[in-house]
């Protein structure tokens, strides 16, 4: 249990008797004004104890800024008004849609809802893509251990849902020689004591035959084989379709407002921009906002903070520099094992160059705006890995949200004072390597509670396999040319940087699930994801949605229904 009295004394002697904390209910509880939100977060970690199962709650007054409320769809009906499935899942980044595909394969009715107008528009849609191998975690944590089984699992995870995934590895790169015995100890630890077993020790001479793009000043590293690069919205998107096909009902643009909750603290009521939905179950997989959601519950026993990383993208023509993972730490095992986790560099599933993220603390939950010095700060750090890393290179770059926890811990756990919410908050970095795991344990635990109710078989018609649009641009000239004679529109290529047909993005179009959006198509099958960031192909792939849905072209949206592309016809039309 927390020594409150301690924790007190520490954050007096930080911040001069303005934040008070109290242990209730098992839960270090802070309040108090501060100005400032790296003092908020500060105080929060300074509460927060080795024992992961004593969260910190931070109620401290933030009055330097105005925390802005969570954006709500503003589409109004009454689309889930009255249902009453066994679970409800509330977001659809990859735990949540993770969690509904291996639901799928019970008889029971599982509903998958998503505040945004597509899936993996939260963390699930910006980060890496890295599957980790859990080499920075802390033995014990809920982190490790999900990871290191998640990692296993991404093979056969990725080969059913049809989404591309490698093992190109990972090397952890020290300049510093004195750093030697030190990293060589922790090293020893982490392989033959905490199971991550596939680490190797190696010398600057070697890491530099095998990486000639590498810095000359490396000294020695570490290297992780069974590292992996994947398409995390492909993947989150494969998980949703795979459910919807098997059966979850799943609705985007569905924002979970409020809840009532009965006098044993069981919700009965998710009331909804679309109407009131009466589950038995909720899974609370939303991100940033799972202390929220916990909170409309009355049961939040734990706080989100969160945390910007930004990342850039290279060109697809700069992929020669790295074909792995990398990064380099100049300040030993406390940088490594960081917050970032440092950061890096690595070739992407899709062959493009990935360089960040850094790590910013910030007050507004879905802040994503991408800020210069992020870029330097990362772009800095990385050319000591690859001195050919170059911002020149950069055709986009993208902000994503961690969901941090002040213990840095997974919640897994059902609700303390909501006994029918199951939560899955504080699923920061790397939450997308556990996902696989995660969904396999929430499965077993919602089956067997459902199971204290009635008897839960599984479905004789399950399919965990799901094929996605077949992609031309992969295919050997010989089954191009039977697929085109087939379908001519395959013929068509709409996406020159990235070799998208018309009839890939058609198919994309008539699969489960699919909003008719730029950029849905985009994450989808790529058409943009280029040189030219849609500069080119967007009006094409617009007019393509446009005929496809049989709507006005100006009808046609980015993302969201408030993301208009076309605004009204310029210098008077076509007239002569
Ligand atoms: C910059 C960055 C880099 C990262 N790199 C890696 C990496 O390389 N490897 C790795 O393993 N992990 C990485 N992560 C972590 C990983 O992205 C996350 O752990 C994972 O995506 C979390 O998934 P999630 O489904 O829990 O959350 P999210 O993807 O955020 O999904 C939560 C969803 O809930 C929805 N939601 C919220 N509130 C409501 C509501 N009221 N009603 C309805 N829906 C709601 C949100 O809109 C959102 O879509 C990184 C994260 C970041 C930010």
């Amino acid at each position: 249990m927390a020594n409150i009295k301690k924790i007190q004394r520490k954050l007096n002697k930080k911040f001069d008797g303005r934040v008070q904390a109290v242990l209730e209910d098992g839960i270090i509880r802070l309040t108090g004004e501060l100005d400032n939100w790296d003092d908020v977060v500060t105080a929060g970690e300074t509460a927060a104890t080795k024992n992961s199962l004593v969260h910190v709650v931070n109620d401290i007054k933030f009055t330097g800024g105005e925390i802005p409320p969570m954006r709500v769809p503003s589409l109004r009906d009454n689309a889930v008004n009255g249902k009453t499935p066994d679970v409800l899942i509330i977001g659809g980044g990859i735990t949540g849609c993770a969690i509904a595909r291996e639901l799928s394969k019970w008889e029971m009715n599982v509903m998958l809802i998503e505040k945004n107008a597509d899936f993996a528009m939260g963390a699930s849609g910006a980060n890496d893509g890295e599957v980790h191998v859990g080499i920075d975690l802390k033995k014990g944590s809920l982190k490790q251990k999900y990871v290191l089984l998640g990692n296993a699992m991404y093979d056969k995870f990725c080969s059913d849902l049809d989404v591309p995934f490698r093992r190109p590895g990972q090397y952890i790169l020290f300049t510093q020689l004195w750093l030697l015995i030190p990293i060589f100890f922790f090293y020893i630890r982490r392989k033959y004591i905490d199971g991550v077993k596939s680490s190797r020790f190696m010398w600057g001479s070697k890491i530099k035959r095998e990486q000639p793009t590498f810095d000359k000043k490396i000294k020695f590293g570490i290297y992780n084989d069974n590292a992996g690069v994947v398409c995390s919205y492909g993947l989150t998107i494969a998980c949703a379709e795979n459910a919807a096909e098997n059966g979850v009902e799943a609705y985007l643009n569905t924002a979970v407002l409020s809840m009532d909750t009965n006098d044993s603290g069981n919700i009965i009521a998710v009331h909804t921009n679309r109407g009131t939905i009466k589950p038995t179950i909720v899974i609370n997989a939303a991100g940033v906002f799972a202390d929220d959601i916990a909170e409309m519950a009355h049961d939040r026993f734990y706080s989100i903070h969160p945390r910007r990383g930004t990342n850039a993208i290279q060109d697809t023509k700069s992929a020669n520099i790295i074909d792995c993972i990398a990064s380099i730490e100049h300040a030993g095992i406390g940088s490594f094992r960081s917050k970032t986790k440092g950061g890096g560099i690595m070739r992407t599933v899709d062959d493009n160059v990935l360089v960040g993220p850094d790590a910013v603390e910030c007050f507004d939950k879905e802040d994503t705006s991408t800020y210069p010095e992020s870029l330097k700060t990362t772009y800095t750090k990385q050319k000591g890995t690859v001195p050919a890393a170059s911002e020149r290179d950069i055709i986009t770059y993208f902000t994503g949200i961690r969901a941090a926890t002040f213990e840095e811990d997974f919640v897994l756990e059902w609700g303390r004072k909501c006994p029918n919410m199951f939560h899955c908050g504080g699923i920061q970095s790397p939450g997308l390597t556990a996902a696989p795991a995660i969904a396999a344990d929430v499965e077993k635990i919602i089956v067997d509670r459902l199971s204290k109710k009635r008897e839960i078989l599984q479905k004789k018609k399950w399919t965990p396999v799901r094929r996605g649009v077949p992609r031309l641009k992969e295919m050997i000239p010989a089954r191009r040319s039977a697929m085109i004679a087939r379908n001519p529109d395959y013929g068509i290529i709409v996406c020159r940087c990235e070799e998208i047909s018309k009839g890939e993005i058609i198919d994309c179009l008539e699969r489960p699930l699919c909003p008719p959006t730029v950029d849905a198509v985009k994450k989808r099958i790529r058409p943009g994801m280029g040189r030219c960031q849609g500069g080119f192909c967007q009006p094409l792939v617009a007019q393509i949605i446009a005929e496809h849905e049989n709507i006005d072209i100006s009808e046609v949206r980015k993302a969201s229904a408030e993301a208009v592309i076309l605004y009204g016809e310029n210098k008077g039309g076509a007239e002569e």
